[in-house]
């Protein structure tokens, strides 16, 4: 197998990591004041202050112009199309040179394919009504979001409540969607509802996707939730309340919204899995320097065995997940059926992240608990990436069934 990675993602990559250093980079330093405390960056009620929204959309919309936003959109919506492998290699590369919550580097850059820019989702759309909506997603000017959990309804989908009930031309729609990422600042929402009650019970259809401009009446994001230590985040609880939108707005077929909403989740898992490589290398690099500038007991720690133990089981780590998810990237773009395997880097990347973090920081002391390094933000972060995307468990479920069902193993 040759894993090489090919020239073209290679200057893409550099093109990307130029564009921090020389545009985003000197941004964040013209913004310090801004982007150094969350008290400046969050309102008291937890959503981002307009001055942070602005600077984020600044960068988005110049990220659009150099053509780094629209990298993972599929062609047939006028995205580059960039595969699997790209994805993964870009993510390591972005996140080993950034490391972690560069507030506006980590989500406007190469955005999740699910919430923003040209999401695979909107290839089900009517291509013409799409089209009044294309470029203002494209540019970055406008933004979305993916709402599809609930309070009652998170690894089960099928428990959803929201309900869409067809009125004339149109439909109309009534629930609570929760942890919906980005879904505070978003002109435009997917949102998934239950279409027909007796296909839903039985787990066999029955849930459809709406296209939704935030704007319509009875559409709120009444609260944000503050994740992990932070004092606010893009994570907001959406009511809807008889929400009306057109049939000609629908996500694709009526009733089999589930397969709509997973378009592009394959790509989704293995980025961040690319974003766990790229963060556990960032933490393992500044371990690695740390231990050899430490003196204890007149010798630098990197001279003892224990600590030379925790920066090579990093490096395992480190060595496996990207192993792992080079071969699936690989796998997916050639096509082949991957489902069991996507779910497996998805749980051992993000688990790889908590044990690399975790080490990084007992090398580092007492100096690996400030938030100075950062270290401690890449712990919080990799706590955070066993939930969202499938949780650990419900991905270990899913390999378990397809080894059940006689499916072997790569
Ligand atoms: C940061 C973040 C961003 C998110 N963004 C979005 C978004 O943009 N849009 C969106 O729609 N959703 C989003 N979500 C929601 C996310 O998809 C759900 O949180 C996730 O699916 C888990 O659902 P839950 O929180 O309801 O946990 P539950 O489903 O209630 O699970 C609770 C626990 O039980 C375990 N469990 C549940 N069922 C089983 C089972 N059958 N077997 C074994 N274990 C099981 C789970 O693994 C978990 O440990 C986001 C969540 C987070 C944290």
């Amino acid at each position: 197998m040759d894993f090489t990675i090919p020239e073209e993602i290679t200057a893409i990559g550099d093109a990307l990591i130029k564009f921090i250093d020389r545009e985003v980079t000197v941004l964040e330093d013209a913004n310090r004041e801004l982007l150094s405390s969350e008290r400046n960056m969050f309102k008291p009620d937890g959503r981002y202050t307009d001055e942070l929204l602005a600077l984020k959309r600044q960068v988005r919309m110049r990220s659009a112009e150099l053509g780094f936003y629209t990298l993972f959109g599929p062609q047939q919506i006028g995205g580059e199309g960039l595969g699997a492998l790209a994805a993964t290699t870009l993510q390591e590369q972005l996140n080993a040179h950034c490391g972690p919550e560069r507030a506006l580097v980590q989500s406007v850059v190469l955005p999740s394919p699910f919430t923003n820019g040209l999401s695979p989702v909107f290839t089900s759309m009517d291509p013409q009504v799409f089209e009044r909506y294309r470029e203002r997603l494209a540019s970055g000017d406008k933004t979305s979001c993916f709402c599809l959990s609930e309070p009652d309804a998170g690894s089960d989908v099928y428990a959803i409540k929201t309900v869409a009930e067809r009125d004339g031309d149109d439909w109309v729609i009534t629930g609570t969607k929760q942890w919906i990422t980005n879904s505070p600042y978003a002109d435009y929402a997917m949102v998934f509802a239950i279409t027909d009650k007796e296909l839903a019970r039985k787990r066999q259809g029955g849930i459809t996707g709406f296209f939704v401009d935030t704007r319509t009446e009875g559409f709120n994001v009444p609260s944000v939730i503050p994740l992990m230590g932070h004092l606010g985040y893009d994570i907001g609880i959406v009511t809807l309340d008889g929400v009306r939108v057109r049939d000609d707005h629908r996500l694709g077929a009526l009733n089999k919204g589930l397969s709509v909403a997973l378009n592009g989740v394959n790509i989704g898992r293995l980025s961040l899995a690319g974003t766990c490589i790229g963060l556990a290398r960032w933490a393992l690099e500044q371990a690695t320097e740390y231990a050899k500038t430490r003196i204890t007991f007149g010798r630098p720690i990197a001279e003892q065995q224990a600590v030379q133990f925790m920066l090579a089981d990093c490096a395992v780590d480190i060595y496996a997940a990207k192993s792992m998810t080079q071969n699936c990237a690989w796998r997916v773009d050639q096509g082949m059926s991957s489902t069991k395997e996507v779910a497996m880097v998805k749980i051992f990347g993000t688990e790889m992240l908590g044990r690399v973090m975790d080490r990084c920081m007992q090398v580092h002391g007492g100096m690996g608990l400030t938030n100075e390094l950062r270290l401690e933000a890449g712990y919080r972060l990799a706590r955070l990436f066993r939930i969202p995307d499938g949780t650990s468990e419900i991905l270990r479920r899913t390999v378990a069934s397809r080894l059940l069902d006689g499916d072997e193993l790569a």
